[in-house]
């Protein structure tokens, strides 16, 4: 079986397996204990904060541990909206954010917020003059992925980071970083970033951690309280093992970024120029998007039955995201695009990740050709 679902989990480093491994047997002892098994671990989290703090050039105070981005996103929304709804209750997002950025807005919305859901143009980019235009005196929050996690689409963070500051310079930047870091260039402190998640199990690290970055004097309503663990900001015991890993695949996943690009950017290219060739398919990826994923739509025919398809044939792609497979109805990113149900219903994302070889890619080519002439002699036989 070929893995092209990298956009949705990617396979650990060998450091990251090891240090678990290791951590876990020897460095249990809970820290926030007094006694020195306890002050060690403490110290192994200390300088795991500084090694993320050094990847993303900020603090290692500015740097909190989650249970994985879903909880980041959750917390930097509404913690955002709850600690500071004395300065107004409007929000501002995107239509084609994750589930977890998304349907936080919904939860906030429902509870008497008023959110602003900006939607992309025909390609999945947000315009940041329609950001900008969403914002007033009273927002509190903005939150815009930096990479969309169904096509791909990268979010111009500048131009918005500087447009949203010059309305109102009070207003929280939130960019759920997940499918960026480690592809693209990342820059907090240039794009005015305030709030910024990522996930270490998209960065071949483990999964059950994730990353906030709170700009310093940015405080969060907590949304787990309990013990005066990170702060104050996150109540519960810390997953030493796993930040620990996490730090290092966030380490090793930055340095190796432009390697890793290289070596993508070539056979993304290539599998686009074959998706071209086939009638059948509409491409729904942008030329210029994130090198690790390419989706295309294939009207008329249910993505998961395309997908299936796909299996039989050794290659395990995705619908859309992974979050969302499971759904029936077709997706919100692609109708907000603009696209027709039936073409929202008929899409396959295929993400690439460093084990890929141009061979993979050939494979891929002729399991694609093989999949849309069974479909149509099936569906022939069906008429
Ligand atoms: N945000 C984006 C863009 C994602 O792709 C994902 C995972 O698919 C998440 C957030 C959620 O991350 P986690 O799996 O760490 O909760």
């Amino acid at each position: 079986m070929l893995y092209w679902d990298y956009a949705a989990a990617t396979p650990p480093y060998e450091e990251v397996v090891q240090t678990m491994e290791q951590i876990m047997k020897l460095h249990y002892a809970n820290p926030s204990s007094l006694h020195r098994a306890g002050s060690e671990a403490g110290k192994l989290i200390r300088r795991s904060r500084e090694v993320c703090a050094a990847a993303l050039s900020v603090q290692p105070q500015e740097i909190l541990f989650t249970s994985g981005a879903t909880e980041s996103n959750n917390l930097a929304i509404k913690g955002a909206a709850l600690q500071y709804q004395t300065r107004g209750r409007h929000l501002v997002t995107t239509e084609i954010e994750h589930p977890s950025v998304y349907e936080s807005f919904l939860q906030l919305q429902r509870m008497g917020w008023e959110v602003t859901f900006v939607a992309p143009d025909s390609t999945g980019v947000v315009d940041p003059d329609r950001v900008a235009a969403a914002v007033r005196r009273d927002t509190v929050l903005v939150s815009v992925m930096h990479v969309n996690n169904e096509i791909g689409t990268i979010q111009p963070l500048k131009e918005m980071g500087k447009l949203i500051k010059a309305v109102n310079p009070r207003t929280l930047f939130h960019v759920d970083g997940v499918q960026g870091y480690g592809k693209l260039a990342v820059d907090l402190k240039d794009w005015q970033v305030d709030l910024y998640s990522l996930s270490p199990h998209k960065l071949r690290g483990p999964r059950g951690v994730g990353l906030l970055y709170i700009k310093e004097g940015i405080k969060l309503f907590p949304l787990l309280t309990g013990g005066s663990h990170e702060e104050g900001q996150r109540a519960g015991t810390e997953n030493v093992p796993a930040i620990v890993a996490s730090s290092k695949a966030i380490r090793m996943s930055g340095e190796q970024r432009e390697t890793f690009v290289a070596q993508l950017v070539p056979l993304r290219d290539r599998l686009l120029r074959f998706l071209r060739t086939v009638p059948e398919f509409v491409i729904n990826s942008r030329q210029d998007g994130a090198p690790h994923i390419v989706h295309f739509s294939y009207p008329g025919m249910k993505g998961e039955v395309f997908a299936r398809k796909l299996e039989e044939l050794g290659m395990a792609v995705s619908t859309r995201s992974a979050c969302s497979s499971r759904l029936a109805e077709p997706s919100r990113v692609l109708l907000s695009m603009g696209k027709d149900v039936s073409s929202a219903s008929g899409g396959i994302r295929i993400s690439l990740g460093d084990s890929h070889t141009d061979e993979d890619v050939a494979a891929l080519e002729q399991a694609l050709t093989t999949a849309v002439q069974a479909l149509k002699i099936a569906e022939g036989g069906m008429k």
